[in-house]
């Protein structure tokens, strides 16, 4: 008798607590600050592309998931500051496995992996994320690239960090 009310009031005790699930997709819990999900490629303030197409990232990758294609600026169609932009940035999510390593090899802090973990695709292609897919928009006060701009104003082939070590 003893251990059958044992387990009632522990089936009584659980009903009054507050339940641990969550309804997702509709509440979905805060990852925590290290996490490291979906890639994103990042844009300055004025709308030009972070992303110098150096393929760091992509020698980085153990996993040879990420392929970068460059090609160069000119002063009429310009991507990014630097020399050259990526005219194609694919990274394959099938063979990703979210080390961060491109993160941490990336001169210009284009590529970071934020907190979107909804990464579910039914077909092989699908998990080739684009760099259309891949880009930030455009900031408010910025301008979709690319941009017609000043001669002279962009001659550093890596544009200058504020703060390299940040
Ligand atoms: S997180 Fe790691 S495995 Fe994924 S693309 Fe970056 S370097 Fe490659
Ligand atoms: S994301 Fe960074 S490391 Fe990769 S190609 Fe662009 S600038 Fe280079």
């Amino acid at each position: 008798m003893l251990p059958l009310l044992r387990g009632l009031l522990t089936t009584l005790k659980s009903m009054a607590e507050k339940p641990t699930t969550v309804s997702y997709p509709e509440q979905k819990r805060p990852v925590s600050a290290r996490f490291r999900g979906r890639h994103v490629l990042n844009r300055y303030e004025n709308g030009l592309e972070k992303c110098i197409g150096c393929a760091l990232c992509a020698a980085a990758c153990p996993a040879d998931a990420i392929f970068v294609e460059a090609a160069e600026n000119t002063d009429e169609k310009r991507f990014s500051p630097g020399e050259r932009y990526a005219s194609t940035y694919e990274i394959n999510m099938l063979r990703c496995i979210f080390c961060g390593f491109c993160e941490d090899a990336c001169p210009t802090e284009a590529i970071v992996l934020e907190d979107n973990y909804e990464l579910s695709f039914t077909d092989r292609k699908q998990a080739i994320y684009t760099k259309e897919m891949l880009l930030n928009p455009v900031p408010a006060q910025g301008k979709p690239t690319p941009q017609q701009v000043e001669p002279g104003v962009f001659t550093r082939s890596v544009p200058e960090m504020k703060d390299p070590t940040d």
